[in-house]
């Protein structure tokens, strides 16, 4: 990788890991409120007009802290490639990942062909 490249590629993945833990973070706040909830309306959600869309809310929610803890996860790999030399590589195809999709996804760890080959 180009000198300078992969400090500006460090920064990026730790600006989009911050906003990958704050929304984890929210997210898990908004579950334990819902739970709280649930806990008040003696955690019977038949018998509760407020029930199903307390479950929905908690199936969005739960979705979009699941959606942060695979970013987080995918960017914590991306450190360590990052670490070991092998970053911006397609894991499929081998051919280095070009910049302009890096900077957009700096965690992609495959090319766009193999992206949408396995699609
Ligand atoms: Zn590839």
């Amino acid at each position: 990788m180009m000198p300078g490249r992969e400090e500006q590629v460090r920064e990026l993945l730790a600006t989009q890991r911050a906003q990958a833990q704050r929304a984890l973070t929210a997210a898990q706040h908004s579950l334990a409120m819902i739970a709280e909830a649930r806990d008040q309306a003696g955690g019977d959600d038949e018998h509760d007009p407020e029930g199903v869309p307390l479950s929905r809310e908690w199936a969005r929610i739960d979705a979009a802290a699941s959606d942060a803890r695979e970013r987080l996860s995918a960017i914590d790999a991306a450190l360590v490639r990052l670490e070991n030399g092998t970053y911006g590589v397609c894991r499929v195809c081998g051919i280095s990942i070009p910049l302009e999709r890096l900077e957009i996804r700096p965690q992609a760890d495959i090319c766009v062909p193999c992206g949408s080959a396995r699609r």
